[in-house]
């Protein structure tokens, strides 16, 4: 049997060290590759909402924002994780551990709150659309087309792809790439918690509050 590719042969004292390095890799790919689908359900939102010509209202508009800030946050964290990234023994990089953890735990949750906000600016007409049988019908179907135009900035079978795309995205299969992969790749949430309380620094920030103590005044 080739032996060059076995890279542990009874070294279980490294085992957890590994885990943590490798877990690290994972965690900050999520910080690239989930914000990606997040500007499509963004970038669709903002769309779903032309079509449905409330665009201007103030709510939607910091819904449209929050998406942003929910997105962006998970890039940062990603794109912080790996400049913070240190050098190993062996000359190969790793992330900061913490950061990719942080970035992989927001990932959990992130996107779920997309979907959400996503959900609310599309309205019921997300799950409630008329069928293609309905649409391809020679009675109903223009029937259908007229009373589902809504603001011009959509043609109604733009509004109609729109809609199905964030069905789709939000409950269909495309939710396994964008909510149910977004908790278990990489480890379930419970993992970066772990590491999370590994590696955050708590006797620093305790050491910290400690001299700020000793020389604070007590109040009354
Ligand atoms: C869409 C998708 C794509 C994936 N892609 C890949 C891939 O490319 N490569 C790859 O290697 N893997 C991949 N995975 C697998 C992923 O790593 C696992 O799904 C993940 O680690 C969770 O394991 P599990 O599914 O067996 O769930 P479980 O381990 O059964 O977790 C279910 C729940 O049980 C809890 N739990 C589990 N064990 C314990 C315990 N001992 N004590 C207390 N609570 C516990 C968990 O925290 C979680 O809440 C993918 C998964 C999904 C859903």
């Amino acid at each position: 049997m080739p032996e060059e590719r076995i890279f542990f042969d009874g070294e279980v004292d490294h085992t957890d060290q590994a885990i943590a390095y490798l877990g690290s890799y994972h965690r900050t790919s999520y910080g690239g590759c989930k914000p990606g689908p997040g500007d499509m359900v963004i970038g669709a939102s903002s769309l779903v909402a032309k079509a449905n010509g409330v665009a201007h209202a103030s709510h939607v508009q910091e819904k449209l924002t929050e998406m942003v800030q929910l997105n962006e946050v998970l890039y940062a964290c990603g794109l912080a994780a790996s400049m913070k990234g240190f050098r190993l023994p062996a000359g190969v990089w790793c992330s900061d551990l913490l950061l990719a953890n942080l970035c992989k735990l927001n990932v959990t949750r992130s996107p779920y709150l997309l979907a959400r906000l996503a959900t609310d600016l599309a309205g019921g007409i997300m799950v409630t659309m008329p069928s293609a049988a309905d649409f391809d019908h020679g009675e109903i179907g223009p029937l259908v087309r007229k009373y589902l135009t809504a603001a011009p900035a959509l043609s109604v079978e733009q509004r109609r792809r729109l809609m199905r795309f964030l069905e789709n995205v939000a409950l269909g299969c495309g939710g396994v790439c964008l909510l149910a992969e977004s908790v278990h790749g990489a480890c379930s949430p419970q993992a970066q918690v772990m590491q999370i309380r590994a590696d955050a620094p708590f006797e620093e920030m305790e050491r910290c509050v400690r001299t700020l103590l000793a020389s604070a005044p007590v109040g009354n």
